[in-house]
């Protein structure tokens, strides 16, 4: 199964797209999570990012689409949650999947308001404190969002494989739709 998950930062992706991968025993591809382990073990790519995610903006398209391939081609399904951020990411990602043969089976959008992400985030920085829930780096990712990744969003409607989801539910309601969602599009676990 091949499922992208995309929303903003506190729309519960994060969350989702672990259960999704759980339940139907795919790994969960996250980029946030690849950088900040390696931002943690002081790797080469973790110094050149560490600023980076700091500041809540994003790293270049080149990296991010070097990463994700040598990730992908190792995986025969994937939960991918993170990526693509950016147009020229999706572009690299349909061209990857087209040399490989192996299409996505469904994008799943989680819709919240700008409102709901805030307040969920300022939350998350109170409990995790991490580095890049400052109220600046919030802003700055959810300016970043609208601006470059709802125009990912649009590609995936426009070619009838978005479905979107209400995220401003509990967590098992959202997983509940999402699946029910999965099994309509036949994904296949
Ligand atoms: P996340 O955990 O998905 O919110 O990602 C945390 C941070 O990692 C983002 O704010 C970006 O700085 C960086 N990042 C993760 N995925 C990408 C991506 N696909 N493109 C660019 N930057 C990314």
């Amino acid at each position: 199964m091949r499922i992208l998950i995309l929303g903003p930062q506190g729309s519960g992706k994060g969350t989702q797209a672990k259960s999704i991968a759980a339940l139907h025993d795919t790994p969960h591809v996250a980029t946030g999570d690849i950088l900040r382990t390696a931002v943690s073990e002081g790797t080469a790519l973790g110094r050149r990012v560490h600023p980076i995610l700091e500041r809540g903006d994003l790293v270049p398209d080149e990296l991010m689409v070097d990463l994700i391939r040598e990730r992908l081609l190792d995986e025969d399904g994937f939960v991918l949650d993170g990526f693509p951020r950016t147009v020229p990411q999706a572009e690299a990602l349909d061209a990857m999947l087209d040399e490989i043969g192996k299409p996505l089976d469904a994008v799943i959008l989680l819709m919240v308001s700008d409102e709901v992400a805030t307040a969920r985030l300022r939350a998350r920085a109170l409990a995790e404190g991490r580095a890049d829930d400052s109220p600046e780096a919030i802003r700055n990712r959810l300016r970043l969002y609208h601006e470059l990744t709802e125009p990912v969003v649009e590609r995936y409607r426009a070619d009838g494989t978005l479905v979107a989801v209400d995220g401003d539910r509990a967590i098992p309601e959202v997983s509940a739709t999402i699946e029910e969602a999965l099994a309509q599009v036949g994904a296949r676990s």
